[in-house]
């Protein structure tokens, strides 16, 4: 299927209760951040569209067999996969465009990484063990039989970021449907297509009830703060900012529903005295021109020995300086654009900050010549880990290098954050390592260059970066509820 079919004439619609509508509040558009071009137009939901959208959820959870019949959740998540695979350069096109997505990306966490994750959840939803036998114990000298169910927690309401639209719809799709819930989700005002043709494709190539999934696009965050206050939805899964992580805990607890927060990040990569230091500062320097920057668990302070810290500039402004930020529909380039004008005067601001507090940028920092809102990756060198660049998240190629006198030092200074996310340790002794890698508190820790991300493992943040985890048999857990049976023997 072609992009153009998927969003006909321009205009993508809202999924609620089974049907492809258009919003109530007319249409809004739709931004290519490689260029600044006007794409199409979304569908712009009110309030009563959210309100329709919540109720569609419920009856069908409340009225349907959806969230007792586990094996038709598993093959409706395959449908759904195979269904998204068999569009799957309809789905490239929209992401380079809507998200900035580098190409190559997509062909891995941007994309199909996501789609096949499908799977894993589908053999969730047909394999997990629902229930166990606690066995017999006679409390207060009664004997009962216990049995511990899980089960689906409810209606959910998903609210996601732009930056990596796919993998974070999906990885609250996938286990939210394979646990048996349903869903209304409120994708990112700048990434309104890459869920709305997500909702047409379930809508005309699936047998996924009407009202299990709802797509409710829009440019108001207050349809995000409705969701979060209708004491008709049971939990939030929400992905963003921890500025609206906070907001939205605060606004849950009026309902007091159960809230799952994946927030910001401002990861540190420590590089041990007998680490490779041109293999550890290049591979760091690299992670942050990815997708511009735009990853929360993306690597931004890097933790050098302060006597190596001055070769270490120089091979960081060197791996900087030679990438060129570029066309994402190229298939060489790996910085594309930030995804729009406001987000890369954010990052501006931060680099007045890091001038203004009496850091050198050693690389980087100007736009370039070219249409789009790039940015060329950027070194920030000479301020302290206390200096607002350093303590807050930046998103946008931007590292901040700071030096450390020794192990513990490291550790100390990638724990002074209120973020907890990710982080790497490069080193060349495993005991020295272990030490380190048991000192900082991240939800996630690469260690030479090892990758975390895949479908079974779980991910989230410490302290500011969240509460909970997802994907993996933990991230499933998330969207359900347990309930004991004790029966008189
Ligand atoms: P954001 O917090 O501005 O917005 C996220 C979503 O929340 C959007 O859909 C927005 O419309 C909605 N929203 C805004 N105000 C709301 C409110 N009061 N109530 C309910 N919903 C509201 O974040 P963003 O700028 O879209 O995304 C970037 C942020 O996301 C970064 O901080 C990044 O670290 C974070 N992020 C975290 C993870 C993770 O897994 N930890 C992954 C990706 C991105």
């Amino acid at each position: 299927m072609s992009s153009s079919s998927l969003v006909p004439d321009g205009n993508s619609a809202l999924l609620i209760g089974g049907k492809l509508v258009p919003g109530r509040g007319g249409v809004f558009p739709t931004v290519n951040p490689a260029d600044g071009t006007v794409l199409g137009h979304a569908a712009k939901a009110d309030a009563t569209d959210m309100d329709a959208a919540i109720a569609a959820a419920r009856t069908a959870f409340d009225a349907t067999g959806w969230s007792r019949d586990h094996g038709f959740r598993a093959r409706c998540l395959r449908q759904l996969r195979d269904a998204l695979r068999n569009n799957i350069e309809a789905l490239r096109e929209i992401t380079i465009a809507e998200a900035g997505a580098p190409r190559m990306l997509t062909s891995g966490p941007q994309l199909e990484g996501p789609v096949n994750d499908l799977g894993y959840f589908a053999d969730l939803a047909e394999n997990y063990s629902w229930e166990t036998d606690l066995g017999i114990a006679a409390p207060m000298g009664i004997k009962s039989s216990r049995r511990l169910r899980r089960e689906p927690i409810g209606v959910v309401g998903a609210i996601t970021p732009w930056n990596f639209p796919h993998q974070i719809n999906f990885a609250k799709l996938g286990p939210a449907l394979a646990a048996g819930t349903t869903v209304v989700l409120k994708p990112a005002p700048d990434t309104p297509w890459c869920a709305a043709v997500v909702g047409r494709i379930i809508a005309e190539e699936t047998d996924i009830p009407a009202g299990v999934v709802n797509i409710v696009t829009g440019d108001d965050h207050a349809l995000g703060a409705q969701l979060v206050t209708d004491p008709r939805v049971d939990m939030i899964t929400f992905t963003g900012s921890t500025r609206t992580g906070r907001a939205v805990m605060a606004a849950a607890a009026a309902s007091l529903k159960k809230v799952f927060l994946e927030l910001g990040g401002k990861s540190a990569f420590i590089v041990l005295d007998d680490a490779d230091l041109t293999a550890a500062v290049s591979y760091a320097s690299f992670g942050v021109c990815v997708h511009a920057g735009q990853g929360c668990a993306i690597n931004t302070r890097l933790l050098v020995p302060r006597e190596r810290h001055d070769e270490a500039v120089e091979i960081a402004a060197r791996t900087l300086g030679n990438i060129k930020p570029g066309d994402p529909n190229k298939s060489g380039t790996v910085c594309g654009p930030l995804i729009s004008d406001r987000q890369r005067e954010r990052v501006e601001h931060y680099l007045e900050l890091a001038r203004a507090a009496g850091g050198t940028i050693v690389t980087g920092g100007a736009r370039p010549e070219r249409d789009g809102y790039f940015l060329e990756p950027t070194l920030i060198a000479g301020l302290p880990n206390s200096a607002i660049p350093a303590q807050e998240e930046i998103f946008g190629p931007v590292l901040v290098i700071i030096p450390h006198d020794g192990d513990a030092d490291a550790v100390r200074l990638a724990n002074d954050s209120p973020y907890g996310l990710s982080g790497s340790v490069w080193g060349a002794d495993p005991n020295r390592v272990r030490t380190v890698v048991e000192g900082v508190r991240t939800g996630t820790l690469s260690v030479n260059g090892g990758i975390w991300y895949s479908a079974d493992a779980p991910f989230g943040g410490y302290k500011q970066s969240g509460i909970g985890r997802e994907m993996g048999v933990a991230g499933f857990e998330e969207y359900t509820e347990t309930k004991l049976i004790a029966t008189g023997v």
